[in-house]
C-alpha cells in the first residue's frame, strides 16, 4: 500500500503536465513531461520561483498556452496513490465556495507527509514490552531517563512509539541496550489493526432509538441528511453504533465518523473498537505523529480502514467506499476552520455526503440553528419544505440515569465569595460528605482574568492587542490569550508606581486555589489547556476521576464534553453572564449548548444529578428554557429573532476581513470595496431581487491583534446564490486593488466570528 518507487524515464512520451501548487495563486501551473509515467492525481516535483515544490496534476493537455520553449519541465514524479475524481471534485467546490486559491486547498487537505518532496513511505511502528524483570542495580542513579522508560514499560503492557518518545527525545538510544539484552522486546504494529478485546454488551434499543436506527437504515442508499437530536446521556452514540454495525456488513463499505474535539476521540475510539471489534478502524487529528497521520490516511484512501474517525480536516479523507457520514455534536463551533481555508466541516460533510449519494447524520443535544431551520423548514416560509428529517431521542437511555435538576442562584441576593457562593460551597461540602464527585465550570483558564491598580484604575493590556493580559500566577506571567505574548508580572503599576496591584475576577487557578482553601481535605484536580497538555494527560486524569481518586473537578469547556462520570452528582457553573447580554448574536445559542453540555455531566449514574448556577439575571430567559430542558422551545425562539434581523440561517453572510499595521490602509481598502459591492449590485440588479446588505467597515471586538489593525465588511444575502455572486466579484476587485500588497485581506464565508 505505500510502496512508492520513483516513476523510471522513458516509460511514456512527453507532453505538457498541468498543475496546482501550494502557491496563494489561484491558477494552474503548465510544465513539461521530460518522460516520466505521470497520471492526473499523481504527485510530482516542479520548480517554481527558484525553489523546488511539490504538485498536484489536474490535467494533461494537448497543449499549453505558454511557448514551449518558456516551459520548465517536471523534476521527479512519485507513483504514490493519486487524488481520485470525487475526492478532487469537492475540493474544487470548495475552494469556489469559500474563495480559497484550489492549490492551496488541494494542497492543505494532504497530510503533511505528502507535501513533502518525499516518497509517501510510513515508517514502520513498534511497541514494545518489557520481557524480563530488570536486574537490581542495572540502572546508573543517573540515568534518569532510562529508569523513567522502564517506569513507563512497568506499568503498561505494551508501549507505543509515542508513549516512549513522551519520556525523552532520546529514548530510542536509551532503549537499544535493553532490547539487545533481550529484557526488552518489540513487535511490529499496523496502526489500523482491528481491537483484541471486544465487549459484547449490547444494549436493547428503546423505542426511540430503534426508529432512528430503523428511518436511517430505510433509506441508506441516496442522499438524505438527518438530524439525530436527543439529549446528552440519550443514547446517541449507541445508534450511531447499530447505524456501523448494518453499513458496514456490506463488504468493502466504509463510514466516516467527525468529532469537534480531539479530546473526545479516545473515548469514541474505545466504545467503537469494543464493539466493532471486526472492522479496522483508525483516527485522524492534531495529535498523530506525521508518520501515523500519514498511515492512517493511506489506510483510509486504499479502503483498507472500514471506520474513520476523525476532527474536522477529515471531511477531505479520500475514502473510495464511503456509506456513511456521522458528526457528532454538530453545533460545535471547532468544526468551523478560523484560519487558511475558513471551512465548516459540517456543510462540507453535507456537500460530500449529496456528490456520494449517502447519508449523513448529524447529532446534538443542542442542535445548530442552521440545522434546526432545516430540519424545521416552513418557519419563515410555508412552501419551504424541511431538507433534514428530524430523529428525536428524550430521553436518557439508561433505565436508573435522570435528566439533572438545575437551579439558579442569584448572585444578587448571595454574592459569591472568591467565585463561589454559599449554596454552591454547600453543595460541594455535601458531596465530599457522601463520597460524590462535583465539577465547577468556569470558562476562563489562569489565575484571574485581569489585573488592576486600586490608585490609578490602570490595567494591565497586552502589548500586541488591545485586549486584557490574563494573570497566570503560578508562572508569574501575565499572558495574552489572543497572541500568546507573555510579560513578567510588573512589582508596581506602570503608571502610578504603586505597589499593590489586585489580580481581579476568577479563572482555574485561582479557583483551585480557592477549593483547596476552604476544603483542604478534598483532592482537587484542574483540567484547562495549561494542566492538559498532550492525550494521554487528559486520559490520566479521566480514569483518576473513574477511579474515585478525585472529589472536585475545575475546568474549562474541555471538561464539559463527552464525559460520563457515574459518580458525580454536582455541577457548579461559576460565571456565565458576560455572555447573557453579548453583542454577538450567537452568543445565546452558544451559552445553551454548553450549559446544557456542563449540566450533562451530572447524574449520570444512578444517582441523581444536581445543577447550580450562578448569575444576576436568574429571570433571563435562557435559564427558564434550560431549567426545564426545552432546547426546542429556546432555538424556536431564537429562530424568530434571527429571521426578523435576517441574520443566519434566515439569510447568508460572509465577511471581508483585512488587517494592516496602520488602520488608515485598512479603512480605506474596506470603503473602497463597499462601494465597489454596491455598484456591482447596482448595475447586476437583476441578479439580486432581493436587494444584499452591504455594511459599511466596523472593527472587531479585538481591533488590535498582534499588532495589525484589524476592520471588516459585512455582506448579507437573503439567498446562497446572490452571496456568492458578490463574493465573487468581490474577490475579483479585491486580488486587484492597489493597496493589496500593503494589507492582508481574507474572505470568511458563513462566517461565526468576526
Ligand atoms: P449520548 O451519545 O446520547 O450521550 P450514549 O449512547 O453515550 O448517549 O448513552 C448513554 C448511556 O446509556 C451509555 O452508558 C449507554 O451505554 C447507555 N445506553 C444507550 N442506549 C441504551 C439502551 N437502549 N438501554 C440501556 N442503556 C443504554
Ligand atoms: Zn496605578
Ligand atoms: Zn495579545
Amino acid at each position: 500500500m505505500c510502496s512508492a518507487a520513483l516513476s523510471s524515464p522513458a516509460i511514456t512520451s512527453t507532453g505538457i503536465v498541468r498543475v496546482v501548487l501550494d502557491v496563494p495563486l489561484d491558477r494552474q501551473f503548465d510544465y513539461l513531461n521530460p518522460g516520466l509515467d505521470i497520471h492526473v492525481g499523481n504527485r510530482v516535483v516542479v520548480p517554481f520561483a527558484g525553489r523546488q515544490l511539490i504538485a498536484i496534476v489536474m490535467a494533461l493537455p494537448a497543449e499549453s498556452e505558454v511557448p514551449a520553449n518558456k516551459l520548465k519541465a517536471v523534476i521527479q514524479a512519485f507513483d504514490d496513490v493519486p487524488f481520485e475524481d470525487a475526492t478532487l471534485k469537492l475540493l474544487r467546490f470548495c475552494a469556489d465556495y469559500y474563495h480559497y486559491p484550489f492549490g492551496q486547498t488541494v494542497l492543505s487537505s494532504l497530510p503533511l507527509r505528502l507535501r513533502q518532496i518525499k516518497p509517501a513511505v510510513s515508517r514502520k511502528m513498534w511497541v514494545y514490552t518489557l520481557v524480563q524483570a530488570i536486574p537490581e542495580g542495572l540502572i546508573g542513579k543517573r540515568q534518569l531517563v532510562l529508569s523513567r522508560l522502564i517506569a513507563l514499560l512497568q506499568q503498561h503492557a505494551e508501549c507505543s512509539e509515542t508513549q516512549l518518545a513522551e519520556v525523552s527525545a532520546s529514548w530510542r538510544k536509551n532503549i537499544q541496550p535493553l532490547l539487545e539484552g533481550g529484557l526488552v522486546s518489540r513487535r511490529e504494529v499496523l496502526a489500523i489493526r482491528p481491537s483484541l478485546a471486544a465487549s459484547a454488551h449490547e444494549p436493547t434499543l428503546n423505542d426511540e432509538q430503534a426508529h432512528a436506527v430503523k428511518s436511517i437504515l430505510h433509506a441508506s442508499n441516496r442522499f438524505q441528511p438527518w438530524l439525530l437530536f436527543g439529549v446528552t446521556g440519550s443514547g446517541k452514540t449507541e445508534v450511531y453504533i447499530r447505524l456501523l454495525q448494518a453499513v458496514l456488513a456490506e463488504p468493502q463499505s466504509q463510514v466516516l465518523i467527525m468529532v469537534p474535539e480531539i479530546n473526545l476521540t479516545p473515548q469514541l475510539e474505545g466504545r467503537f473498537r469494543s464493539r466493532l471489534s471486526q472492522f479496522s478502524l483508525v483516527t485522524l487529528h492534531s495529535h498523530l505523529s506525521e508518520s501515523e497521520r500519514l498511515q492512517h490516511w493511506q489506510a483510509a484512501q486504499s479502503g483498507e480502514a472500514r471506520i474513520v474517525i476523525g476532527t474536522r480536516l477529515s471531511v477531505f479523507t479520500p475514502m473510495p467506499h464511503l456509506k456513511l457520514m456521522i458528526l457528532d455534536e454538530e453545533h460545535d463551533s471547532s468544526y468551523k476552520q478560523q484560519d487558511g481555508m475558513r471551512y465548516h466541516a459540517r456543510d462540507v460533510a453535507l456537500v460530500r455526503a449529496k456528490q456520494c449519494q449517502i447519508p449523513v447524520v448529524l447529532g446534538s443535544a443542542t442542535p445548530s440553528l442552521e440545522s434546526w431551520y432545516n430540519a424545521l423548514g416552513q418557519v419563515d416560509n410555508p412552501a419551504k419544505k424541511p431538507t433534514y428529517r428530524l430523529l428525536t431521542l428524550k430521553n436518557r437511555a439508561a433505565a436508573q440515569a435522570q435528566l439533572p435538576r438545575i437551579f439558579c442562584v442569584d448572585t444578587t441576593h448571595s454574592p459569591p465569595e472568591a467565585g463561589l457562593t454559599p449554596q454552591l460551597k454547600q453543595a460541594i461540602e455535601k458531596r465530599l460528605q457522601r463520597g460524590e464527585q462535583s465539577l465547577l465550570f468556569i470558562n476562563r483558564r489562569g489565575y484571574a482574568p485581569v489585573l488592576h491598580c486600586s490608585a490609578c484604575q490602570w490595567l494591565a493590556d497586552c502589548r500586541r492587542c488591545s485586549a486584557k493580559v490574563v494573570l497566570h500566577l503560578r508562572q508569574r506571567l501575565l499572558r495574552c490569550h489572543h497572541c500568546g505574548d507573555e510579560q513578567p508580572v510588573p512589582l508596581q503599576c506602570p503608571s502610578c508606581g504603586n505597589a499593590d496591584l489586585r489580580p481581579v475576577g476568577q479563572a482555574t487557578q485561582r479557583v483551585e486555589e480557592t477549593l483547596q482553601q476552604l476544603f483542604p481535605q478534598a483532592r482537587v484536580a484542574r483540567v484547562d489547556r495549561d494542566t492538559i497538555q498532550g492525550k494521554d494527560a487528559l486520559t490520566a486524569l479521566l480514569s483518576a476521576v473513574h477511579a474515585g481518586k478525585i472529589d472536585i473537578l475545575i475546568g474549562t469547556q474541555m471538561l464539559a464534553k463527552g464525559h460520563d462520570f457515574a459518580n458525580l452528582t454536582l455541577v457548579g457553573v461559576l460565571d456565565t453572564d458576560s455572555a447573557l447580554y453579548s453583542p454577538d448574536y450567537r452568543a445565546s445559542e452558544r451559552l445553551f449548548a454548553q450549559l446544557m453540555q456542563v449540566a450533562g455531566r451530572a447524574g449520570r449514574g444512578d444517582k441523581p444529578g444536581e445543577v447550580l448556577i450562578q448569575t444576576a439575571f436568574p429571570q433571563h430567559p435562557l435559564f427558564a428554557a434550560l431549567q426545564q430542558q426545552n432546547y426546542a422551545e429556546f432555538a424556536n425562539t431564537l429562530l424568530q429573532e434571527r429571521i426578523t434581523l435576517q441574520f443566519p440561517p434566515a439569510a447568508y453572510i460572509a465577511v471581508m476581513k483585512a488587517e494592516a499595521a496602520d488602520y488608515a490602509l485598512v479603512e480605506q481598502f474596506l470603503t473602497d470595496l463597499t462601494h465597489s459591492a454596491r455598484e456591482f449590485v447596482a448595475q447586476h440588479a437583476q441578479n439580486f431581487p432581493e436587494k444584499p446588505m452591504i455594511y459599511d467597515p466596523v472593527r472587531p471586538g479585538i481591533a488590535r491583534l498582534n499588532r495589525m489593525e484589524r476592520g471588516y465588511v459585512m455582506l448579507q444575502c437573503a439567498q446562497r446564490g446572490a452571496l456568492q455572486q458578490l463574493l465573487q466579484a468581490a474577490v475579483a476587485w479585491a486580488r486587484q486593488h492597489p493597496l493589496q500588497a500593503k494589507i492582508r485581506w481574507v474572505v470568511d464565508v458563513d462566517a461565526i466570528e468576526y
